[in-house]
């Protein structure tokens, strides 16, 4: 068979973690249709991109049939859900195709998502449709070019079949390409399993901490590496604005990347308590909390750790030593909040485009933009404007008189680097975000079958530095009757 040529994919997962996944083929679409490929993600897998445009790649790339040879599987988690625990959720319209081993010599995890019902569906229906998926794509692709650690999207396919929403709308399937699909919610799962808890360990560690993998304190080791990761991801999002808006237990990987793109939105006007969703009453995921949510969601994996730590500092002891377990993971769990601040706030230092540890200049700062809520992207570009003498996009954002003071303890702490700073400023402050109107207007078309603004679109948020007098439009804030509510879920 020619389907084996498109992709040569490993199963370790399958192989080595028994109990922690079902065999999952995938569901029959009945006209499958290659729509969006990415083409440079592609070529970073070894892969040829010409040929996953083919009517057989669209076999595969829906789920429809399974890749030649390949162990194709349902991955099974639990997860705290809005802080309840939900001890069965797994892949209910997922699937895992198998691995990748990059150009690189990376193992990257091709997953399908939108691929039919599994044994974990409960109520859904299995399926995506078009809209969802596109976003998940564009959104992902943007976080990437920002330098943000995420999954990446390899493709999407259309089903030709609808699935029913609010409305019937046209069937689609994700491919998406991650370090692993390994969550938080995959070890609350494995504690409970019991056994597979430890090969669980054992192969993440040697997946993603492979430097860990001979050091005795390793499972230790292996929280405060996560802890690490995590804590920088969540204030890579901080700094651009970016707010996940389901912050789970099982939407946090323990590779460090972003997973999950639901109703993520970056922030338009400026407010620390911004949600998207609609089902998120209580702000739990809003902007400001998202720090603190995921050192909540890090000490229930810390918990799933504690048998082998336990164990691992109990010398001969059946057990092992479950207080002192506890007292350890505590004590890397408590660190986690000033790693995140410290590293916040160097990307704010960098934003204002200040060397000197001056937190009362960035808190000031924010202090200005709560009060006048101006957009937020776009106020940190206007700054970099302002020091090449361009007062006007910073006049409309923010009124002059209300700025002022804070612009001249500025450029007294910038001294005489103004020109050089306001570039360096433009390299760390994207101008081309996925602004949530824009987004919408693309799926919208999308949707009805025009996928040129969305190509459009796609093409400007991944290059999100480079300022161009030609896309103005994609830099200026949403239109009021826009701004105010905006759900995206
Ligand atoms: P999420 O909120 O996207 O992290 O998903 C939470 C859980 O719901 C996961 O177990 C998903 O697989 C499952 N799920 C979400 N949408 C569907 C659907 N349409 N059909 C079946 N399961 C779903
Ligand atoms: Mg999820
Ligand atoms: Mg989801």
């Amino acid at each position: 068979s020619t389907t084996s040529t498109l992709f040569t994919l490993e199963n370790t997962y399958a192989r080595d973690l028994e109990g922690m996944y079902v065999p999952f083929t995938g569901t029959h679409a009945s006209n499958p249709e290659v729509l969006v490929v990415n083409t440079a993600l592609a070529e970073e897998l070894g892969l040829d991109a010409d040929a996953l445009h083919t009517p057989e790649a669209a076999e595969i790339l829906s789920g429809s049939v399974p890749p030649e040879g390949a162990t194709t599987i349902a991955m099974a988690y639990a997860g705290h859900q809005f802080g309840g625990y939900q001890p069965l959720l797994g892949d209910g319209r997922a699937m895992l195709l198998g691995e990748l081993v990059d150009t690189d010599g990376n193992r990257r995890d091709l997953h399908l998502k939108g691929s039919g019902r599994t044994r974990f569906s409960r109520g859904g229906d299995g399926r995506a449709a078009i809209g969802p998926m596109l976003r998940e794509y564009l959104i992902s692709e943007a976080m990437h070019a920002l330098g943000i650690p995420t999954t990446r999207a390899l493709a999407v396919t259309a089903t030709g079949e609808q699935v029913q929403r609010d409305t019937a709308e046209p069937g689609a399937v994700l491919a998406r390409v991650a370090s692993s699909h390994i969550r938080v919610g995959t070890f609350e799962f494995a504690l409970r399993q019991g056994d597979p808890l430890q090969p669980l360990a054992d192969y993440t560690i040697a997946r993603h901490y492979p430097e860990l993998v001979d050091a005795d304190d390793r499972y230790l080791r292996f929280f405060e590496a996560v802890v690490d990761r995590q804590a920088s991801l969540v204030a890579q999002w901080m700094a651009v604005g970016f707010i996940h808006g389901v912050l789970n237990t099982d939407n946090t990987t323990i590779s460090g990347e972003t997973i999950d793109y639901g109703p993520c939105a970056f922030m338009d006007a400026y407010d620390p308590a911004t949600v998207f969703s609609s089902i998120d009453v209580q702000g739990r995921y809003a902007y400001t909390n998202q720090p603190p949510v995921i050192g909540w969601n890090l000490a229930r994996f810390a918990e799933s750790l504690i048998p082998l730590v336990a164990k691992q500092l109990g010398g001969d002891s059946e057990v092992g030593d479950t207080d002192g377990a506890i007292t350890a993971l505590t004590d890397i769990l408590a660190a986690f909040l000033d790693r995140h601040d410290a590293r916040l706030a160097e990307h704010f230092r960098a934003k204002i485009g200040v060397a000197v540890d001056d937190q009362d200049l960035v808190d000031d700062l924010q202090t200005v933009m709560r009060e006048h809520r101006p957009d937020f992207t776009g106020t940190f570009r206007a700054l970099a404007e302002e020091l090449r003498g361009n007062s006007r996009p910073l006049d409309d954002l923010i009124p002059r008189d209300a700025i002022a003071p804070w612009l001249s303890r500025w450029r007294a702490a910038l001294a005489d680097t103004e020109s050089a700073t306001a570039d360096a400023m433009d390299r760390v402050n994207p101008i081309y975000i996925p602004r949530n109107h824009l987004v919408d207007i693309a799926l919208r078309a999308a949707t009805a079958g025009d996928l040129e603004k969305f190509q459009m679109l796609l093409s400007v948020v991944t290059r999100p530095f480079d300022a161009d007098p030609a896309l103005g439009a994609y830099a200026q804030p949403a239109p009021d009757e826009f701004g105010q509510g905006f759900q995206t879920f």
